[in-house]
């Protein structure tokens, strides 16, 4: 069977939820080989077994894992070089787009972004992109060297296959880059809430809501049901919430199994960001705005009665 080299995401070893999902994507079609960095490196190992990794490639080496990502590039294309695997997944997120395209151009191959599914036929590695915003779904292969994946969050559910991964320490590549260092890491206010690109539920709020004050209200209604803020470019160009909470084309991409829209008109760029959602509620006082086009559940009114009710109905329950 093959190789599949997944790269680790995680914070002082805890594995995030998306590489879990990459590794259970990589399990279908190969043997995962589960690449990671950092000092809190080896706490991943009895996690990434449970979800199926064959063996466990360990860098706690600083030269590479105090710098931004040009280290991991530098430790995973010398990984890709010895051991030729089918492919590379990675997590799309910033730094994982990042990573995916600066190890392509080093390896000399190509990246297939937005993966939301992978097989493999006689040709090689095959992968379903979801492109345009998440409106179409193309299957593409990279047709020299080894393609770099990078996995759509959410496109699969993490499914446990529990083993004892064979663990491999791996030193840092002489020459590493150790330009960019990272000297502090600020972790994002969220009151304990999921990762936006990670939440089984997302409720985002719009330039409906009003005011930073009233994004309480939505933070409410995310807290009650377990779930992330996202907010449309409007409410965070407004500074009511960061830039990170945004939603859409020039923001996060989320897929949760339930995205809530309050004071969202659905402009494209937003929809962009959020309509491979498996349920999409809307709640907005004008039964013409085009979120309603994509809403499988739509509400119309004053989102600040419909949330405070919504909000009594499921602590009610
Ligand atoms: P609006 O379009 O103003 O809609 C507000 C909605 O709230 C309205 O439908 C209104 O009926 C409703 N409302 C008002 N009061 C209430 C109330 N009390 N109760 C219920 N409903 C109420 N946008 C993004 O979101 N993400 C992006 O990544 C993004 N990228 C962009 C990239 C480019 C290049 C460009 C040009 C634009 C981008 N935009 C993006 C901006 C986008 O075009 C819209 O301007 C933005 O999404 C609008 O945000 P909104 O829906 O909150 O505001």
């Amino acid at each position: 069977m093959a190789e599949i080299l997944v790269l680790v995401e995680h914070r002082n070893g805890t594995v995030s939820r998306p590489t879990l999902e990459a590794l259970t994507a990589a399990r279908a079609v190969g043997e995962p080989v589960a690449v990671v960095l950092g000092a809190a490196a080896e706490e991943c190992v009895s996690r990434l077994g449970e979800y199926g990794a064959a063996e466990v490639l360990l860098c706690t080496d600083p030269a590479v894992t105090e710098v931004v990502v040009a280290g991991v590039v530098d430790v995973l294309s010398t990984v890709v070089r010895e051991r030729t695997p089918a492919a590379v997944l990675v997590v799309a997120s910033a730094e994982g787009k990042e990573i995916a395209g600066r190890l392509a151009v080093r390896l000399g191959s190509g990246v297939l972004t937005d993966a939301v599914g992978i097989s493999v036929d006689d040709t090689g590695v095959r992968v379903r992109q979801a492109i345009f915003g998440g409106s179409t779904v193309v299957t593409s292969r990279v047709r020299r060297g080894v393609p770099v994946v990078s996995w759509r969050p959410n496109a699969v559910r993490a499914e446990a296959a529990p083993g004892t991964p064979r663990v491999t320490p791996i030193a840092a590549p002489p020459g590493a880059d150790r330009q960019a260092r990272v000297t502090a890491t600020r972790v994002a206010a969220g009151g304990g809430r999921p990762a936006l690109n990670e939440a089984s539920v997302v409720v985002a709020g719009g330039r409906g809501v009003g005011s930073a004050e009233n994004f309480a209200l939505i933070e409410e209604l995310a807290d009650v049901l377990g779930g992330a803020v996202g907010a449309s470019r409007a409410a965070t160009d407004a500074g009511w919430l960061p830039h990170t909470a945004q939603v859409g084309q020039t923001g996060a991409t989320v897929s949760p199994d339930l995205y809530i829209a309050c004071g969202i008109s659905g402009a494209i760029q937003h929809v962009a960001g959020m309509q491979t959602a498996k349920t999409i509620v809307a709640i907005n006082k004008d039964p013409e705005a085009p979120i309603f086009q994509i809403a499988d559940f739509g509400i119309v009114g004053d989102l600040h009665r419909v949330v405070p009710a919504l909000i009594r109905e499921i602590r009610r329950r």
